[in-house]
C-alpha cells in the first residue's frame, strides 16, 4: 500500500515530518508522500528519516488554486526542491496567507469575535497560516464548539468572515509543477463542488498544461467513487494517485494508509518520471 497525501506541522497537520515517517513505516507502507499546503519546507527532514527507516519517500505538495470561484487542490510529486522559481512562488503564497490572516482578524471583529495575530501564531507550528489554525483559536477561545462550526459559521466559503485569498489558477499550479520536473494530479475530485461535467472539462483543460493524473483513492471515497474517477482517468490515459489526507488531530478519524491505494500506482508514477528524465 501507499499513501500520497499527508500533512505535517509545516502546514495544518499536528505531527512533525519525522513522526509522520515513523507512522508510515509502522503502517507497513511501501511508499508515501508528504503534501503540505503551499510549502516544501518539511520535506528534507522527512527524506532523511525515511532513508534511515528504509521506506520510499516522495517529495510532494498540495497547492490551493481557485477555479470558477471554487477551491481546486493540485498535488505535485517528485519535486525538485532546489527550483528557485518554485521557492519564490511559495514565498509569495505564504505572504498572501499572512495578509489574509490580518484581514480575517479585522473581519471577525465585526462579528464580536476578538482574536489577535499572537493567538493565531500560537497555533502555527510551521511555515504557513491555515484557516485550520484560526479555527483552533476560535474553539480554544470558546467562540464555537468545534472546528466544523468554525468553518460553517465564520471561516468556510459560506461563512460570514470568509476572505478569499489570491490563489494560483489550476493551470499555473500544473505548469509550475511540470516546469519543476514533477508530476501534477488533481486532489480529491469529489470534494470539488463544480459538478461532474465541469469537472471533466477541468480535467481536459488541465491536460493541455501537462496534468498527469487524478487522485482516485481517498479517505471517505466509496467503492463507486473510486470506480467513477478511475474511469475518467482511464478514458484519458491519465495516471491515478491515492492518499489519506491525514492531518493528525486536526482531522479526526483519518489514519495514514487507510485510503488503501495499491502499490502499482507508485510503479506507474515512477515509470513516467523515468521516461521523462530519459527524454531530456
Ligand atoms: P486554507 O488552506 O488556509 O484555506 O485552510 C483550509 C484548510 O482548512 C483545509 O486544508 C482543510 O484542512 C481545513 N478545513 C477543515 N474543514 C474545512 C471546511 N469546512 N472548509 C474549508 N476548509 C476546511
Ligand atoms: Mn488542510
Ligand atoms: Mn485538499
Ligand atoms: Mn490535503
Amino acid at each position: 500500500m501507499i499513501d500520497f497525501h499527508i500533512h505535517t506541522t509545516f502546514s495544518d497537520g499536528t505531527y512533525s515530518p519525522v513522526e509522520v515517517v515513523r507512522m508510515a513505516k509502522e503502517a507497513g507502507l511501501k511508499a508515501f508522500s508528504i503534501t503540505d499546503h503551499d510549502t516544501i519546507s518539511g520535506l528534507s527532514e522527512a527524506k532523511q528519516e525515511a532513508e534511515l527507516l528504509n521506506i520510499d519517500f516522495i517529495n510532494g505538495i498540495e497547492l490551493s488554486t481557485d477555479y470558477l470561484g471554487k477551491e481546486v487542490h493540485i498535488l505535485g510529486y517528485f519535486l525538485n526542491l532546489e527550483d528557485e522559481k518554485l521557492i519564490n512562488k511559495l514565498r509569495e503564497l505564504k505572504e498572501e496567507r499572512d495578509k489574509r490572516a490580518l484581514m480575517l482578524i479585522e473581519k471577525l471583529k465585526k462579528y464580536k469575535v476578538e482574536i489577535t495575530m499572537e493567538d493565531i501564531m500560537e497555533e502555527v507550528p510551521g511555515d504557513i497560516i491555515s484557516r485550520m489554525h484560526v479555527a483552533n483559536v476560535l474553539v480554544n477561545k470558546g467562540y464555537v464548539r468545534n472546528k466544523r462550526e468554525a468553518f460553517a459559521t465564520y471561516l468556510g466559503d459560506s461563512g460570514v468572515a470568509y476572505i478569499p485569498k489570491e490563489n494560483l489558477s489550476p493551470e499555473d499550479a500544473v505548469k509550475m509543477i511540470k516546469e519543476n520536473g514533477g508530476l501534477a494530479f488533481i486532489a480529491h475530485p469529489k470534494l470539488i463542488s463544480i459538478g461532474n461535467e465541469k469537472f471533466k472539462h477541468l480535467v481536459d483543460h488541465l491536460m493541455k498544461f501537462g496534468l498527469d493524473g487524478i487522485e482516485v483513492y481517498y479517505s471517505g471515497f466509496t467503492y463507486l467513487d473510486i470506480l467513477y474517477y478511475e474511469k475518467i482517468a482511464a478514458e484519458r490515459d491519465l495516471l491515478i494517485s491515492g492518499g489519506s489526507d491525514f492531518h493528525g488531530d486536526n482531522r479526526e478519524g483519518t489514519k495514514i494508509g487507510e485510503n488503501k491505494a495499491p502499490e502499482y500506482i507508485y510503479e506507474k508514477m515512477k515509470e513516467k518520471i523515468e521516461q521523462k528524465s530519459k527524454s531530456i
